[in-house]
């Protein structure tokens, strides 16, 4: 049987810390600056008690990590999965900082997450503990304060749990307290395939940059959820031939492309990618030394270590997944002169679209899908365009650019406030 691909146990928080002293070291902070940025302001660990169906009570363990709001309301969004611990919950959160500085959008960093294992509870499980995680969570979640949206194993019905809890507790619907709600209370049109999409965007920009052809390039998805198979379908659209995807049940490949409407709509249907026809099946290991163009780590961190990172053979990194390289990978790839779409900047669209969700909340105006699809594209272009820049000029590779853009921007502004303490 196949299984899913092997991860490394490698501590996320470690490498957000290392990608940080590089890009404070690039920028040559002061050290005043580094002490005041570079750790998460608020964490908060709560136990959740759940009754589940067979009418015994479950603990659960969860957090919600608020690394800055030196740029605005803290934002990020909140993973169930059996593996969460509070260190990559500090790392997710600490990476949600530098990710909406690079893309300028006024907030700062936050995440959380609950571990479980929600493909084993039912619906009424999964409503319970999300309603009990947030009235845990609730003094320090907000529209002004703290915005939560979904991540890996939540989705928009999870925040609309969320936006229920919060609004019956204060009295009032209170909408723009999460994004990634669903359209009829308050969701913005784009927000669901808005990662996806961005990750879209930013290939197309490097493309241009490289002088590589979408048409006919091959493509490689590992993890094909929300942000994999929306960016699949995309490149597909695009005339791009998507060669093998994989999910946490196997992994598939077809030389001549995947047909990726019909295979969405088979995952729709099976919940799973493994058997679809036109296909056969490959190791999830054998998946990421594939020859292609573009490769597209959708899944979570971890994935491309130094104990596989010499066996890919992508012309193009697009990291659609959140710390889906480690520092040692990123050496290794950049030294074989792969071209990384570094995360901070290439799944940045999802928080772009929670704040224009965020914002047609707070202003009771909705916009239609192609005003959200055009500003989507600008902010994600432009941020490719800012990142390249300081790449080429500075001579470091996209990941240390992409954080020191984000770094930078977010050590400006605590300057301007002024260094309180
Ligand atoms: P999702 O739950 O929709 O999809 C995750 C997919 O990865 C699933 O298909 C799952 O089966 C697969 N998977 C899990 N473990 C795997 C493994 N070991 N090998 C292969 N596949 C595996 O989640 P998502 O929202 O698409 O998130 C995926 C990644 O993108 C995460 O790192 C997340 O933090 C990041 N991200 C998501 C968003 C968003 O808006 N959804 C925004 C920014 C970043």
């Amino acid at each position: 049987m196949l299984t899913a691909t092997a991860v490394v146990e490698r501590n996320a928080y470690t490498a957000a810390m290392e990608n940080f002293d590089h890009a404070a070291d690039a920028l040559e902070l002061v050290d005043d600056v580094r002490e005041m940025i570079k750790y998460p302001e608020r964490i908060l660990t709560v136990g959740v008690p759940v009754r589940m169906d067979n009418g015994r009570i479950r603990h659960f363990d969860a957090y919600r990590v608020q690394h800055s709001t030196v740029r605005g309301p803290a934002k990020g969004g909140i993973r169930y999965h059996p593996n969460v611990t509070l260190d990559e919950v500090k790392a997710l959160a600490t990476w949600m900082t530098w990710k909406c500085a690079v893309v300028n959008i006024p907030f700062g960093g936050a995440k959380g997450g609950v571990t479980c294992s929600p493909k084993d509870m039912s619906a009424g499980e999964l409503e319970r503990l999300t309603r009990r995680y947030t009235s845990a969570i609730l003094p320090i979640i907000g529209p002004d304060i703290d915005i939560p949206a979904p991540d890996v194993y939540t989705n928009s019905q999870t925040m609309a749990w969320i936006m229920d809890t919060y609004s019956v507790t204060k009295g009032y619907p209170i909408p723009g307290v999460v994004t990634g709600k669903p359209i009829s209370l308050g969701g913005s049109l784009g927000r669901n395939e808005a990662t996806g999409r961005g990750v879209f965007y930013t290939i197309q920009s490097a493309c241009q940059h490289l002088g590589l052809g979408l048409r006919g390039a091959t493509v490689v998805v590992q993890g094909f959820g929300n942000a994999g198979s929306i960016a699949a379908q995309l490149l597909h659209d695009a005339g791009a031939l998507v060669i093998a995807v994989s999910d946490s049940t196997g992994s598939i490949r077809n030389n001549k492309g995947l047909d990726i409407p019909a295979l969405i709509s088979y995952k729709e249907a099976t919940g799973k990618v493994s058997g679809f026809p036109e296909s056969e099946p490959i190791f999830p290991q054998e998946l990421l030394g594939l020859e292609c163009d573009i490769l597209i780590p959708a899944a979570l961190e971890n994935t491309v270590h130094e104990e596989n990172a010499m066996r890919v053979r992508a012309k193009v990194i697009a990291e659609a997944a959140n710390g889906p390289l480690t520092p040692e990978a990123d050496r290794i790839l950049d030294s074989k002169g792969v071209f990384l779409i570094p995360d901070i900047l290439c799944n940045a669209g999802g928080v772009t679209v929670s704040y224009f969700e965020w914002v047609q909340d707070e202003q009771h105006l909705f916009w239609e899908a192609k005003d959200v699809y055009d500003r989507l594209e600008r902010v994600m272009k432009t941020a490719f365009k800012d990142v390249l820049k300081i790449h080429q000029q500075r001579h470091v590779p996209m990941r240390i650019a992409a954080n020191m853009l984000g770094v930078g921007r977010v050590a400006e502004a605590i300057q301007l406030r002024g260094l309180y303490p």
